[in-house]
C-alpha cells in the first residue's frame, strides 16, 4: 500500500476566467494645425484682453466685478496670514501683523479669504451697488 503525501496548505480556488479586454480606442485625430509654428507671432492674433506690461495689475481696477464683499474683524484675527497668501488679488491689508482690511479697488469678492480664515474673522456679504 502506498501512502499519499498530504499538502499542509489548502488549495486556492481557481481564479475566474478573465474577460477578454476590449480593444483600446485609437487616439483622436490631430485637432490643431501647428504647421509653421515657428513663424507664429502676435500679429497672427487679434488684440484681446492683453496685459502689455508685467507687474501692472495695480493699475487695473477690478473691484467693480465684485458681487460679494469681505469684511475683516481685526479683533478676531490671529495674524496667521492665510488670507494674505491665498488672496488671488493681493487685496488683504495688513498692519502690525494683523489683517485689518481689504483693498476694495482690487478685491473681486471671490471669498477665498473667508473660506480659509481659521479664526472666522472674515465674513462675506452681498455688496450693495449704487
Ligand atoms: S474676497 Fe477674494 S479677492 Fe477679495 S480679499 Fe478675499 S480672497 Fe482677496
Ligand atoms: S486668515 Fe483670518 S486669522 Fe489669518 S490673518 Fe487672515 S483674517 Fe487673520
Amino acid at each position: 500500500m502506498t501512502q499519499e503525501k498530504k499538502s499542509a496548505t489548502p488549495k486556492k480556488p481557481a481564479a475566474p476566467a478573465r474577460k477578454p479586454r476590449a480593444a483600446k480606442p485609437k487616439p483622436a485625430a490631430k485637432r490643431w494645425d501647428i504647421e509653421g509654428i515657428d513663424d507664429w507671432g502676435a500679429s497672427r492674433h487679434e488684440l484681446g484682453a492683453t496685459i502689455p506690461d508685467a507687474g501692472n495689475s495695480v493699475e487695473n481696477v477690478t473691484g467693480g466685478w465684485r458681487t460679494n464683499v469681505p469684511a475683516i474683524d481685526p479683533a478676531k484675527c490671529t495674524g496667521c496670514m492665510l488670507c494674505y497668501f491665498y488672496c488671488p488679488d493681493a487685496s488683504i491689508i495688513v498692519e502690525d501683523g494683523i489683517a485689518t482690511g481689504v483693498d476694495l479697488a482690487h478685491c473681486k469678492g471671490c471669498g477665498i479669504c473667508a473660506a480659509e480664515c481659521p479664526a472666522d474673522a472674515i465674513t462675506m456679504s452681498l455688496e450693495e451697488k449704487e
